[in-house]
């Protein structure tokens, strides 16, 4: 769709790059291209892999694991969401695994996951804006005679959004003219936060998908896990089907494994090319804490499938100090957005890319304070989080479904 509006590009099609496009069009501004790298479609860290195991297709959540909601504006989209049937709620018990015990999460209000996998999510939002996946964003340059942005073989727009973080960002907005953004955008990948470094620190993720021939008749379909190699499993079997009939055609049950931040710096790899004894070593190790932590004394059934991936940049350690949730220089028209500006999560994803949609639109209608600049100041602080991110919870804000 084009308008006469400003045109706005944004380089990472995950749960913030798409949120901002699909609120600048709620906003009046329709001229919004979102380039992503995703082969199968956006969706970034919160996709879902299609899996066909003995001539079935099985889905497997292989980032995030399900996602909660303490924000009224996020609730909206909650909401949004579950009238596309895009999400539900997971009713399984969800929980810690500590010593082989496993306890119900009793401050957990409602997690959801999305319908046909965490993908779900993602592809909802897309059909609402322009996005082009499977497209790797190179080179930008901000142009002052032009008061453009030069955007690769794409051509020239009049805002820019960084949706994305990591290596990638970094390198990208090195020498695009705008040093302070750049500096934001500086990285260090550990597993422990140095407070002394105001740099955002990323921690690396593996995550192993395994199939079993058969049901491992657990209690609990996903559990936070107190281990030294891995911090989270569930059963996305369970989580993704409404019912589980024993008569159903396949027995197979698929887990997702994820390992601790320790683990994935311990074993780090160049995550786009891992060496074959690298993944065979990762799933070995990964399965047998596994087996440790569910207590199946006897041994785990026979596996269909394992596939192991590496998240080089998984979660944010800590996230931007300042009281904005998104970053915005309003001299050169461009922006930040990501879990790293507000909390590690699908709902900080999402309330970024939020609030810098709506900083786009003052700035381009020249609409009070919020038309500025924000303080652009390159200071951190650390998060309380799982391994896996935060999963921020109000009692007092529960979904309820609406009656068919
Ligand atoms: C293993 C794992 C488990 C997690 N579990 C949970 C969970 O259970 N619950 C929860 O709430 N959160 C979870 N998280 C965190 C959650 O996934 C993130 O907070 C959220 O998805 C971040 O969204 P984002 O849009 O900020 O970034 P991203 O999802 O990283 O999106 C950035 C996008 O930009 C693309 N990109 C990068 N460079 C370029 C380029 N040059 N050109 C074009 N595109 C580019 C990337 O491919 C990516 O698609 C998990 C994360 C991981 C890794």
């Amino acid at each position: 769709m084009t308008s006469a509006g400003p045109s706005v590009v944004i380089i990472g099609g995950g749960i913030a790059g798409l949120v901002c496009a699909a609120r600048l069009g709620q906003l009046g501004i329709n001229n919004v291209t979102v380039f992503d790298t995703g082969k199968n479609g956006p969706g970034g860290r919160c996709s879902s892999r299609s899996v066909n195991i003995n001539g079935r297709i099985h889905i497997f959540d292989h980032s995030s694991q399900y996602f909660t909601v303490s924000d009224n504006r996020f609730a909206k989209i909650v909401s949004f969401l579950h009238s596309k049937q895009a999400i539900k709620i997971w009713k399984g018990d969800i929980g810690h695994l500590k010593k082989g015990k496993f306890e119900k999460d009793l401050t957990l209000t409602q997690a959801f996951v999305g319908t046909n996998g965490m993908n779900s999510v993602a592809s909802s939002l897309a059909s609402l804006i322009n996005a082009k996946h499977n497209t790797w964003v190179s080179n930008v340059v901000w142009e002052d005679t032009s008061k453009k942005w030069k955007v690769d073989r794409y051509g020239y727009f009049d805002y820019l959004v960084i949706a994305h973080n990591g290596k990638c960002a970094d390198k990208l907005m090195a020498n695009a003219g705008v040093p302070a953004i750049h500096k934001l955008l500086q990285v260090r990948f550990s597993d422990k936060l140095n407070p002394k470094d105001q740099r955002m620190h990323l921690c690396s993720l593996w995550v192993l998908m395994v199939a079993f021939s058969r049901s491992l008749n657990l209690a609990y379909e996903g559990a936070h896990v107190d281990d030294r190699d891995i911090s989270w499993i569930a059963n996305n079997t369970a989580k993704l089907s409404e019912t589980r009939s024993p008569q159903s055609p396949s027995n197979v049950e698929c887990w997702t494994v994820i390992s601790t931040k320790e683990f994935g710096s311990a074993n780090k790899v160049p995550q786009e090319n891992i060496p074959p004894n690298k993944a065979r070593e990762v799933t070995n190790k990964m399965l047998t804490a596994f087996a440790n932590v569910t207590g199946i004394k006897e041994g785990l059934p026979e596996t269909c499938f394992t596939r192991v991936q590496l998240w080089g940049a998984a979660i944010p350690l800590n996230v931007t100090r300042g009281p904005d949730e998104c970053e915005f220089d309003g001299i050169h028209n461009v922006g930040i957005c990501g879990d790293w500006l507000v909390s590690p999560c699908i709902q900080g994803a999402a309330i970024s890319g939020l609030s810098l949609a709506e900083r786009i639109q003052k700035h381009a209608f020249k609409q009070g304070t919020l038309a500025q600049s924000t303080s652009l100041e390159s200071a951190f602080r650390g998060t309380d989080m799982e391994s896996i991110g935060c999963f921020p919870t109000d009692p007092k804000m529960i979904f309820n479904p609406p009656s068919k």
